[in-house]
């Protein structure tokens, strides 16, 4: 067993508001790497070409993926795992299933803007998963907010504590560079090579009084107080705590002008941790000790394309090594298949895997035998822990037009939420057989639509709900489902497996419902 091969990975999500600059942030990873020569030339939500995209028409009349990609790469001795969260019009529980695929997380911060919608609620999932979150404060370049502030931010809104390595020398036109509270020197921002090539760094003293002529007496001034400030007052680094997820290491820099990338790579690379253990039924899998062959599906990529309607389902290794066409047991379908066609991202192409170890991600031709959080394995008797069920934030009625079709209509809707491109519930105890229909990001209503029609030839009619924020009934619950007490934006529906959830318009009413009823016990998160 290759456990040398296994203990390079560094496998991590980037998780971001949109614009906040995660993207920007990984093509400088990948140059680091060497897997493009010129940043800038992977992207593909403004140059038409991206990673996987043209699997589905949507996402090329859009100019969007749809799903989200993995991409691979070496530096100094790491092999890389990049998970891509889709973030924009894209956002979906794909975005954070991906993070069920991660041993840490990136959060990408803007300066100017501070902690963002988005970024809570994927941060939400890295927390319930407890994984290491690593901040890069973005766009030093441009007017920012005082650091202290910035920090105070992610602490009191997300709730971790936060440990800055490095220290923002002022922002925008005045941006100076950072100061390492490690090396206790100071890079220094020059905007000269405009983020093509890494940029060059002078280092100096803290104590050093050539400090004033380099930055200037006021900043230099300013630098120092913050120093001691922030020596006094910050958390200590206590990696512990880091990868517990209580404590995240901060960096300041600016993707764009590749400031700062390298070094936070660096210490990042370092801090975070190589695959990590998985939970199972019966106890974990530690890919450093486990020789079995183990993954999960965290992922289910349909292809729109009506002459492939093939799909690919994305896993996770989490021990052993994969061998193009080795036979595993598919403890869900409780069969033995053979796994081939397996495809790895490399940057911006596809390509056919022979090997692959634990930590790494691939996708294998699906023939439609696999459900999001099933398990793969050689051994007799691993059951990875399901991914939970996110919460979806719309809502809508959804029927089909011509009635004679109603059974095409519910296997499609049946198979795509499978899948679990949607999720369906039904009208509780009402005797109605009307299908609603939640998703996380609205594109989906779209891309269910759009299949229906093209794979199953049903046209749909969607009414919108007004609903917004849904709760799973927890098992513990001890009240009588039946007599809830409600408030008039709130409304009771079942999911496949008949297991009640709750629906509100208002955020508020949530609190409200669980004080009026003693005993109800609600969930953010569903079991599958
Ligand atoms: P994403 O939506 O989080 O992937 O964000 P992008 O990486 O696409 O960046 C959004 C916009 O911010 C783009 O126009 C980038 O060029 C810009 N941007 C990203 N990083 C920086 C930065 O460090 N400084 C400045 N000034 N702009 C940046």
């Amino acid at each position: 067993m290759n456990f040398e091969e296994i203990s390079k990975r560094r496998t991590f999500a980037i998780i971001s508001h949109p614009d906040a600059g995660k993207t920007t942030l990984t093509e400088k990873f990948l140059l680091y790497g060497g897997a493009i020569n010129l940043a800038g030339s992977v992207k593909g939500k403004k140059t038409a070409k991206y990673a996987v995209s043209d699997w589905m028409e949507i996402e090329k009349e859009r100019g969007i993926s749809v799903t989200s990609s993995v991409m691979q790469f070496n530096y100094e001795g790491f092999c890389i795992n990049i998970l891509d969260t889709p973030g924009h019009q894209d956002f979906s529980e794909d975005t954070y299933r991906t993070l069920m695929a991660a041993d840490s997380a990136v959060m990408v911060i803007d300066a100017s803007k501070g902690v963002e919608a988005q970024t809570i609620k994927l941060f939400k999932v890295c927390v319930m998963r407890k994984i290491p979150i690593f901040t890069f404060i973005n766009k030093l370049d441009r007017e920012a907010r005082d650091p202290f502030e910035l920090l105070d931010d992610i602490e009191s809104v997300l709730g971790i504590r936060t440990c800055p390595v490095n220290w923002p020398i002022g922002s925008g036109k005045n941006f100076k560079g950072v100061y390492d509270r490690q090396t206790k020197q100071i890079n220094k921002f020059t905007a000269a090579n405009a983020g093509m090539k890494e940029v060059d760094t002078q280092l100096i003293e803290l104590g050093d009084s050539k400090l004033d002529d380099y930055i200037g007496f006021d900043y230099a001034d300013i630098l120092r107080n913050d120093i001691e400030l922030l020596d006094g007052a910050s958390d200590d680094l206590d990696m512990e705590k880091v990868s517990a997820g209580e404590l995240s290491p901060v960096f300041f820099g600016s993707a764009l002008t590749n400031f700062g990338v390298q070094t936070f790579l660096e210490h990042f690379l370092k801090m975070t941790s190589s695959p990590l253990k998985r939970k199972t039924h019966e106890g974990y899998v530690d890919p450093m000790k486990d020789e079995f062959f183990s993954a999960f599906v965290f992922k289910i990529q349909a292809n729109m394309n009506k002459a492939h309607r093939d799909r690919i389902a994305f896993m996770r290794i989490c021990s052993g090594e994969y061998d193009a066409g080795m036979e595993v047991i598919h403890v869900q379908g409780n069969k033995k298949i053979r796994l081939n066609q397996s495809t790895q991202m490399m940057a911006d192409e596809r390509k056919i895997v022979e090997k692959a170890y634990a930590g790494d991600i691939i996708g294998v031709f699906d023939p439609g035998i696999f459900g999001i959080g099933d398990t793969l394995t050689t051994s007799n008797n691993v059951e990875f822990e399901g991914i939970p069920t996110f919460a979806p934030e719309h809502f809508a009625r959804v029927r089909q037009v011509d009635t004679m079709k109603r059974k095409q209509f519910l296997k499609g809707v049946y198979q795509i939420a499978q899948e679990g491109a949607i999720q369906i519930f039904q009208e509780y105890n009402t005797g109605m057989e009307e299908i609603i229909v939640g998703v996380v990001g609205v594109l989906q209503f779209e891309v269910l639509t759009y299949r229906l029609k093209n794979e199953y030839n049903v046209d749909v009619k969607l009414d919108k709900l007004p609903y917004e924020h849904i709760r799973w009934i927890d098992e513990s619950s001890t009240v009588d489902i039946d007599k809830i007490q409600g408030t008039s934006d709130m409304k009771k529906i079942k999911d496949l497996k008949d297991r009640p959830l709750l629906i509100f318009t208002h955020p508020w009413s949530i609190r409200m419902v669980e004080e009026r009823n003693e005993g109800l016990v609600l969930s953010e998160f569903g079991k599958n």
